[in-house]
């Protein structure tokens, strides 16, 4: 999973760390690993990384996290075919929309 990445800077993710108590369920449900508990608390490690599934959000019981790919989302046909490419041998620039 880690190969697949949006254009940088394009995840809605937050993390209010004050909210945060520490259980770790984010750093156990995602699935790029982009969170780390240290000292009770969150830490976003990756945010690039992030494919905005909302496995954290929905997983968190304090609503220490907001992720929501219809707020301005990365974009999946660049996923796909930054894929493609690697498969194929043949760079890609851009996602093409
Ligand atoms: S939205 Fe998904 S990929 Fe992004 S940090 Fe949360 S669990 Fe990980
Ligand atoms: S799931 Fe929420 S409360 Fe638990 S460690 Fe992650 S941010 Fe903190």
């Amino acid at each position: 999973m880690k190969a697949f990445r949006y254009l940088d800077n394009t995840a809605i993710l937050r993390l209010t760390e004050d909210k945060c108590i520490g259980c770790g369920n984010c750093e156990l449900v995602c699935p790029h690993r982009i969170f780390q508990v240290r000292d009770k608390k969150a830490q976003i490690l990756d945010k690039n990384g992030c494919m905005e599934c909302g496995a954290c959000a929905l997983n968190c019981p304090t609503e220490a996290i907001y992720v929501n790919p219809d707020d301005g989302c990365g974009c999946a046909s660049y996923i796909i075919n930054s894929w493609l490419s690697k498969v194929r041998g043949k760079p890609q620039y851009g996602c093409g929309c």
